[in-house]
This record gives C-alpha cells, structure tokens and sequence, in this order.
C-alpha cells in the first residue's frame, strides 16, 4: 500500500523535545529526536549539570600528556 501525501515523503517531523521546533526524525538528523546539536547537547546538559552549559568539545586533560 503506496500511501502517497503531499508532504515529503520518507521524512517523518516531529518536535524537538527541547525547543518545540519541527525536528527530522530520518537518518539524516544525527541529532533526532532533536533538530540540532545544541539542543540535545541542552538537552543532555540539562540532567547531567543544573547549569544549561554547553560543551561542544570536551575539556583537554593534562593527564597522560608527557613529553
Ligand atoms: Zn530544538
């Protein structure tokens, strides 16, 4: 059963869990459920720290780094 609709077709929209705006559930979006990088990194910044900071790249550590 080919249901065809006006739409797009194999690209489901869903809300973005954090800022409401239409988010592309497909493999494509790497951030679904999100609609982007910041607003999963917001998301996950949210229960992982109270405060909505965020870190794109991880901290460098001087451990380990002898030369
Ligand atoms: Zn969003």
């Amino acid at each position: 059963m080919v249901h065809s609709e006006s739409s797009v077709s194999s690209a489901t929209v869903v809300p973005c869990p954090q800022c409401q705006q239409p988010s592309v559930f497909a493999p494509s979006n790497r951030w679904r459920p999100f609609c982007s990088e910041r607003c999963k990194l917001i998301d996950m910044g949210a229960w992982a720290s109270e405060s909505f900071r965020i870190q794109a790249t991880p901290p460098a550590l001087d451990e380990g780094t002898e030369s």
